[in-house]
């Protein structure tokens, strides 16, 4: 894949700058795309949001590679020329937090201070854990360039259950949830425009993945169905005004995921034997054949001593 590693290192034409909409005032969001992480999309598959306040502004999640964190960094720039105070790290998975260093050379470059990183509680352990491994998917399929530049950063700034970013003007509320989509993941809500930035408790289009618990996201969706929600930003997919109608789907997909997995085990069939016989609406979703098997062993592990 040396043609993408040579995009990462030098220029890059126009037509591969990142680019961010506008939400709503101030509020901003560039949409990933709905493929699995790799070189061919040098990662760019998670959404990242971006809220200006008067003072400085915020960053969700970074992208999944240091080169697109790059191109990312230059869209904010072409954006605003405050600061950026804060990166916010919804979880640990590659693909939302290996862009985070270039917001960190940006602010060097800029002579401004270097953003505060901010993440769940147990982000950092997550990432001690995951991170040599998503390191060493780095390097293989992307290649020993682009990973040996690449610095795992973990948060600066831990939330345990809610803290308040004030931007200047407009205040972020964020929420560390019990273990639900991962056991770190933190949702953004900018009160000026009512946009929730979700992460990937809410993917949208994107078959929805399983590495936390299936009973703990069903209950984060429920509780988080009653906040007042203009604009709900996904960590895949695009966004939606349609609130809580946008959580529909998913909700459906772990639900039937649940009770097709509990019937399973209940006539005594073997994980393989449940991982074949288990099918949602293929209509229904993107990336199935990626991640539905995965989902299903997940279900299994989590609902097999249940009852
Ligand atoms: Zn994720």
């Amino acid at each position: 894949m040396a043609w993408a590693l040579a995009g990462c290192a030098g220029p890059r034409p126009a037509s591969t700058q990142a680019v961010f909409t506008e939400l709503a005032a101030g509020t901003y969001l560039h949409r990933g795309l709905l493929e699995d992480w790799g070189p061919a999309n040098l990662g760019d598959v998670a959404d990242t949001g971006l809220v200006i306040g008067s003072r400085c502004a915020a960053v969700i999640d970074t992208g999944g590679t240091l080169a697109t964190g790059r191109k990312l960094a230059a869209a904010v720039r072409r954006l605003t020329d405050k600061p950026v105070c804060w990166v916010i790290a919804t979880h640990a998975h590659p693909d939302h937090v290996l862009g985070h260093q270039a917001f960190v050379e940006a602010a060097v470059v800029d002579g401004q201070p270097p953003p505060v990183i901010v993440g769940h509680a147990r982000l950092p352990a997550a990432l001690a854990v995951r991170g040599p491994y998503y390191l060493n998917a780095l390097k293989r399929d992307f290649g020993p360039a682009l990973a040996e530049q690449t610095a795992l950063l973990p948060p600066t700034l831990s939330v345990q259950a809610t803290l308040e970013l004030d931007l200047g003007g407009r205040v972020l509320e964020l929420k560390a949830w019990p273990t639900a989509h991962t056991d770190a993941d933190l949702s953004v809500f900018d009160r000026a425009s009512g946009t929730l930035f979700v992460g990937d408790l809410l993917f949208v289009d994107h078959t929805p993945v399983i590495d936390g618990r299936l009973k703990g996201w069903l209950a984060a969706m429920d509780d988080m169905q009653t906040w007042p929600v203009k604009i709900a930003v996904p960590g895949h997919g695009p966004p939606s005004p349609d609130w809580p109608g946008v959580l529909a789907p998913q909700r459906r997909y772990l639900e039937g995921l649940r009770s097709d997995v509990r019937a399973a085990i209940k006539e005594g069939l073997t994980l393989r034997q449940a991982v074949e016989r288990i099918a949602p609406d293929r209509a229904d979703w993107q990336l199935l054949d990626v991640f539905h098997a995965r989902n299903v062993t997940a279900a299994y592990a989590e609902l097999e001593w249940d009852e």
